[in-house]
């Protein structure tokens, strides 16, 4: 079982798409424990502001760092491993998702608006970015890493060889899939599947993986097949 917070000003971003689907059940079988803790909740203003203008000017509204805080402290235990979503972080990638399928408990830290007073950084065991690009929010950001690290906890998908050859795991991109008709206008599904010896299905798949790994993701196939885990920040604020 893991548990997951995500500290968050707009927990429905997240727990609604992560309510559907394969993550659903895995809430609804135990697989997955998701709650949220919300920094509105621990602002002692008529107006509960989380939010204020940056200093030195500029655009936009940053995150202040005192309700941000006591919402992490509310839900961070001896052990919990903390991630701050931000374009700036480390890129996300197969083998962060598995890394941290191996935690026990992940504290999401959400940014809105133009994002959060760097000064809750410390928090963070580690900085984490889904892409290259800038979202609204971290909650769809969120939603991407907590699905990918859902799927790999064991259980959660009932074939336990459900993860291991697919794309990226191997180093590789996944073969092309077909299912019935064998016919489908007018395209045919590759004679090799149909053939039912499965050193000849293995062996079709493996220089599929190859030819269209070579082709369309060709950094793929220069990178180390195993990639050292990423580095966790140490944490100094308390
Ligand atoms: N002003 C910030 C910058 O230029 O780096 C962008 C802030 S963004 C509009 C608001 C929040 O969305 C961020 O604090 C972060 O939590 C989240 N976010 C945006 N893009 C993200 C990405 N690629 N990966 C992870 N989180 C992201």
């Amino acid at each position: 079982m893991m548990r997951v917070d995500a500290v968050t000003l707009f927990p429905a971003m997240i727990d609604s798409p992560l309510s559907e689907s394969i993550v659903g059940r895995a809430r609804a079988e135990g697989f997955l424990e998701l709650e949220f803790s919300n920094p509105r909740d621990f602002t002692e203003d008529r107006h509960r502001t989380v939010d204020d203008k940056p200093y030195g000017g500029g655009t936009g509204m940053v995150m202040m760092a005192e309700p941000v805080y006591r919402a992490v402290k509310k839900v961070r235990k001896k052990g919990s491993f903390v991630i701050l979503l931000t374009p700036k972080g480390k890129r996300f990638d197969q083998s962060v998702a598995l890394e941290l399928s191996k935690k026990k408990h992940l504290v999401f830290i959400c940014g809105h608006y133009e994002g959060i007073d760097e000064r809750v950084t410390p928090l963070a065991n580690m900085e984490l970015s889904i892409g290259d690009y800038v979202l609204t929010g971290g909650e769809p950001a969120a939603v991407v890493v907590i699905d990918a690290v859902t799927r790999l906890i064991p259980g959660v998908l009932k074939k336990s060889d459900a993860t291991v050859n697919e794309t990226f795991t191997g180093g590789l991109l996944e073969a092309p899939h077909y299912t019935r008709p064998g016919v489908w206008r007018g395209k045919k599904v590759p004679d090799a599947l149909l053939s039912g010896n499965h050193k000849l299905i293995a062996e079709w798949r493996s220089a599929q993986a190859a030819e269209l790994t070579v082709k369309t993701r060709p950094d793929l196939s220069a990178e180390p097949k195993v990639k050292k885990p990423a580095s966790g920040r140490k944490k100094i604020l308390s």
